[in-house]
């Protein structure tokens, strides 16, 4: 096939259909724009779920009428100038494409006045040209109309949810929104039905009662270390695994899934409604990752890991760890070669049970001390009923039945004893054979040279040829193979920083991996070595996220059987 340009205005649409997803990417940039403008009153009316119509209206500062024009022009900002101002974005949008986009893919209509000038401006456009505009008396800020989404993307069109569940995700967004700007006034309108509101009365608290109501009590916590202030919400959801999380930096609606394995790893029981909020001065995270912008880098991940894990454990009401998370530990101390006669040699057998260094970790942080804890398993509390043919484990846990996912259990349980052995620095351990690396993996070993023997790898050279002669000693890890260890760890080489929470994560799956299989047979003394492995808690989540166990209590399981 011959390579052809593609028209302007299908490249356009194409390019347009990367930042508006759905309706509610739309309400996201208009929000966003409003917040910009400093509005402190924003309300959002949605017909069908945003699919035949959306508006948001602010009381922003406005746009000037001179400028409607640019404004639906691609890469049209007033909030960048230059590549410098993208080191310190001090906004949520800079990127000038959120309106060019939108207005690609839809009818829109903006109607805008500034405090300066007397009168307002309105302009329409339709499939990114300009229809129509005009003069019009309005109140200061702005009001756009985004119609018939994707008319001219029917394709994305049928991707499109129903109504209500377009309508899920926009309320979610506007409640998380609500949630990080509390001085602001939110409402939400679908079909013209008032369905949520916020009064603007700056206080957060009070928008997260509204939220997820006011019991269990909302505890909070702020802690500050290095360049970030986290302060975390959280209120407690008792017989549920369930997680939910929604985090901000800076104002801005992230994804990260460092700060939900943070909070995993404070405790073991992180069930519950969490809100995390950070600030860091702009300069320390580059937002300048994602075209939805959900994604950011931080520059001190392993300060931000251990201000979330500490703020996380303070608002149980316990005390900081006594040991001192350090982003850099000290270079590995050596260990001497025993050769037992093995390729490689190692300090540990595998076992489930956790190391003594790790119970050491754990005993000195009080983490369950104040909190009562109705999930408490001791192992009179509970009994092994056995294990299904397809590989999960059943308990009996005080009259519940509890499915163990005996993969996701032991990744949970390894994440902690890696993190619990390593915090403190790293421990090496010298290879019988070393093993000569390949040139694909040389260049990226030189690169990274401090950060791999920070980890715990070392390396030595002759003629020009570098081999692997010492990897770090992880509990569990016997089976993995050295240099599949080594490529893993570059996976959280970021620039010149490690981010090292991420290389445990992946040490924890690969010695999950290499170990117990979910298909395997588990005796009766290895699935009780999970649950206590668990640490008292048969509710966890496994550091990514996947929950460890499902809990049904008789009650769930009187309603599965329609019984009242
Ligand atoms: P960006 O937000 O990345 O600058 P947009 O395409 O979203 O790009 O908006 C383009 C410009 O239009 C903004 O830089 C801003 O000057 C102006 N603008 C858009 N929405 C509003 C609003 N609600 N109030 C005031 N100005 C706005
Ligand atoms: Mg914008």
């Amino acid at each position: 096939m011959k390579i052809k340009r593609l028209p302007p205005d299908v490249a356009m649409r194409i390019a347009a259909g990367e930042v508006v997803e759905r309706p509610v990417s739309v309400v996201k940039e208009l929000m966003e724009n409003s917040l910009d403008a400093g509005a402190r009153r924003i309300s959002v009316w949605a017909v069908q779920g945003g699919r035949v119509s959306l508006v948001v209206e602010d009381d922003g500062r406005g746009i000037d009428k001179e400028d409607l024009t640019l404004a639906v022009e691609s890469h049209a900002t007033s909030k960048i100038s230059s590549l410098e101002d993208l080191e310190v974005i001090g906004t949520l949008g800079y990127r000038g494409e959120a309106l060019s986009s939108i207005a690609a893919v839809s009818r829109l209509d903006i109607r805008s006045r500034t405090e300066s000038s007397p009168e307002g401006g309105w302009i329409k456009a339709e499939g990114g040209q300009v229809s129509s505009q005009g003069a019009q008396n309005c109140k200061v800020g702005t009001r756009v109309q985004v119609d018939d989404l994707f008319f001219n993307l029917p394709a994305r069109r049928k991707f499109l949810k129903t109504p209500v569940a377009e309508m899920r995700r926009i309320s979610r967004l506007i409640q998380d929104y609500s949630v990080a700007y509390p001085e602001v006034a939110f409402a939400l309108y679908s079909d013209d039905k008032l369905t949520y509101s916020t009064s603007g009365s700056s206080d957060r608290k009070s928008v997260l009662e509204r939220l997820w109501g006011g019991e269990p009590e909302i505890r909070f916590s702020t802690v500050g270390r290095g360049c970030y202030t986290v302060t975390l919400w959280w209120q407690e959801a008792p017989r549920t695994s369930r997680m939910s999380l929604m985090a901000f930096v800076n104002g801005r609606r992230i994804d990260e899934p460092t700060i939900k394995a943070a909070i995993a790893s404070s405790e073991t029981n992180s069930s519950g409604n969490w809100a995390a909020w950070i600030e860091t001065p702009p300069e320390e995270v580059d937002v300048n990752v994602h075209p939805a912008k959900t994604e950011v880098l931080f520059r001190h991940g392993g300060d931000l890991f251990a201000s979330v894990r500490d703020c996380a454990m303070s608002i149980r009401g316990d005390k900081k760890p006594s040991i001192p998370y350090s982003p850099e530990p000290p270079k590995a101390p050596r260990v001497p070669v025993h050769d037992r006669g093995s390729l490689f040699t190692r300090l540990e057998p595998l076992k489930l049970a956790p190391s003594p260094r790790v119970s050491q970790v754990t005993k000195e942080l009080p983490v369950h001390r104040e909190l009562p804890r109705p999930e408490g398993p001791k192992d009179e509390d509970v009994a092994f009923l056995g294990q299904l043919t397809s590989g999960y484990l059943l308990f009996d846990s005080r009259g519940d039945l509890v499915i163990m996912d005996p993969h996701a259990a032991h990744e949970r349980i390894n994440f902690e004893r890696i993190r619990g052995s390593m915090i403190d620095g790293a421990r090496s351990q010298r290879l019988a054979v070393e093993l000569p690396l390949p040139p694909s993996l040389q260049g990226d070993c030189e690169e990274h040279l401090d950060r791999l023997q920070s980890l715990g790898f070392d390396f030595s050279r002759s003629q020009g040829v570098m081999a692997l002669s010492h990897i770090p000693d992880i509990p569990g890890g016997a089976d993995i193979s050295p240099l599949v260890l080594l490529r893993s760890s570059l996976v959280g080489m970021d620039g010149d920083r490690v981010v090292r929470e991420v290389i445990w994560l992946k040490w924890a799956t690969m010695a999950c991996k290499a170990s117990v299989k979910l298909t395997g047979k588990i005796s009766p003394g290895e699935a009780m070595a999970l649950w206590r492995g668990l640490d008292e808690n048969t509710v966890a989540a496994c550091p990514h996220g996947r929950p460890a166990t499902i809990r049904m209590s008789p009650g769930d399981m009187a309603s599965r059987f329609e019984r009242s």
